[in-house]
């Protein structure tokens, strides 16, 4: 028999998990009703602090300043919010074993919890080195960054190595706003990645060369077309130098690796229908179950925007599908229908004195405008994406409010574009006149 049921169970305690919870409240969950179960041992919070101001040394974020739902400018959830509304919040709880057509889930302690509807939001857990074989791949002091559990393991090493040398691996958003924090903890930073320029996944050559001259002008070395193959460890097991593909050898006090992540779908494997790599879902984010939901990074949802199925591994996606799916589990209830997921998508990163956000899709022909140099003091830079004619993403460094929401919205209304080179001449003022 299961030693606790409840009618609705979220599982997992991250950004998604903390936004459904909210939208419970909202929606008139009754005392007693919900459950939250997460591994990690605090409540939600909003994990994109963890690779920004957690780590800074002055104006430094900690618990409970950035629980959900400050992010999206929102009241915190604090602890005592969960025990006011009646949602058992249950956390440093593993599940270990999800049964799907029994409605069981199974703790790494042995508990068990029934729930009539379930909502995954497991998220993602990070790629390894140790994964490949990297030999040395074990050594003390190199990380990796999903939970606060290893930011903090991160702030202890830089404080104990205070001044030293960090090499980053990879060169996408953990890589570039590692890079920056370890700089502004005064370290010797390096980072080294496989691709001919950083963030290749969303950034142009063009947009790519101005973050890599601005760090480099930070004194950080940029290291490209090679991969980390070893690591060299002292006596105590801690590492001291990564070995690359190239043959140089790099000296390392600290190690940080962001190589990526894996939506955490592995306890459902089998029991749900899966694409993408995700949970599928329909526009409610309900799943081929009828009584289970994927929210957040595990689930692959169709974008309506763009007729496709996709998953998307954001925060801004993750508060959204959470809400989406707990207005639909209660408008189903009550018989009612609601709209459709539109999702626009929004990405965002912060190092540095910089901010840069990206609205749209990142396809077709480019073109880059403003001042992207990136010694100038007055640096302020963007590209939009055009496909078919029209304008589908758009990108801006150091945009103001109006501006970031100007380029918002060229990217949802995708107005034609005549010319490219017209398009690169008037820049930011096109997106101002939508
Ligand atoms: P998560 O927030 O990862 O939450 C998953 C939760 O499930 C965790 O609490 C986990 O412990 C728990 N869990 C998993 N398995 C189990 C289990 N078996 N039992 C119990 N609990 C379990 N996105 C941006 O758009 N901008 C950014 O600047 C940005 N910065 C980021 C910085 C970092 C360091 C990281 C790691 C991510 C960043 N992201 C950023 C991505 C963004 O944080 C994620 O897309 C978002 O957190 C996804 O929300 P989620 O709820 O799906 O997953």
């Amino acid at each position: 028999m299961p030693e606790k049921s409840f009618k609705y169970v979220i599982l997992g305690g991250g950004v998604a998990a903390g936004y459904a919870a909210r939208e419970f409240a909202k929606q008139g969950v009754k005392p007693g009703e919900l459950a939250l179960i997460s591994k990690e041992a605090v409540a939600p919070y909003e994990r994109p602090a963890l690779s920004k101001a957690y780590l800074f040394p002055e104006g430094t974020a900690r618990l409970p300043g950035f629980h959900v739902c400050v992010g999206s400018g929102g009241e915190r959830l604090l602890p005592e919010w969960y025990t006011e509304k009646g949602i058992s919040l249950i956390l440093s709880t593993e599940i270990v074993k999800a049964d799907l057509p029994s409605k069981t889930l199974t703790s790494a302690a042995g508990e068990s919890f029934a729930y009539e509807i379930l909502i995954i939001a497991t998220g993602s857990t990070v790629i390894r080195l140790s994964d490949f074989g990297v030999q040395g791949a074990d050594a003390k002091n190199i990380f990796y960054l999903r939970e606060i559990d290893d930011a903090d393991k991160l702030v202890e090493a830089i404080k104990a190595k205070k001044n030293g040398k960090a090499v980053v691996v990879g060169g996408g958003y953990i890589g570039l706003e590692l890079s920056a924090a370890l700089k502004v903890n005064n370290y010797d930073v390096s980072m080294v990645y496989p691709e001919p320029w950083c963030m290749p996944r969303l950034f142009t050559a063009g947009i790519a060369a101005f973050y890599e001259g601005y760090y480099a002008n930070k004194g950080i070395k940029i290291i490209k077309g090679t991969v980390a193959v070893g690591f060299g460890t002292n006596e105590k097991g801690e590492v001291k130098d990564v070995k690359l593909k190239d043959g140089r050898v790099l000296e390392a006090d600290i190690v940080v690796v962001g190589v990526g992540g894996k939506p955490l779908t592995t306890l459902f494997k089998g029991q749900v229908e899966e694409e993408k790599g995700g949970i599928k879902t329909d526009a409610f984010f309900k799943t081929n179950l009828p009584d289970v939901y994927a929210v957040g990074d595990v689930a692959t949802f169709p974008m309506k925007l763009y007729n496709e199925m996709r998953r998307v591994e954001h925060v801004d996606h993750a508060r959204k599908s959470a809400e989406q799916a707990v207005k639909a589990i209660f408008a189903s209830e009550q018989g009612k229908a609601i709209d459709e997921y539109d999702y626009l998508p929004y990405f965002y990163s912060r190092a540095f004195d910089l901010s840069w956000q990206f609205y749209g899709d990142n396809v077709g022909e480019t073109v880059l405008f403003g001042d992207n140099d990136p010694s100038s003091s007055s640096h302020k830079f963007g590209s939009y994406w055009i496909k078919d004619g029209k304008v589908v993403g758009a990108f801006l460094e150091s945009g103001t409010p109006d501006e970031n929401k100007a380029i918002a919205k060229v990217a949802r209304a995708q107005p034609p574009a005549n010319s490219l080179d017209e398009l690169a001449k008037e820049g930011l003022s096109f997106a101002s006149k939508i």
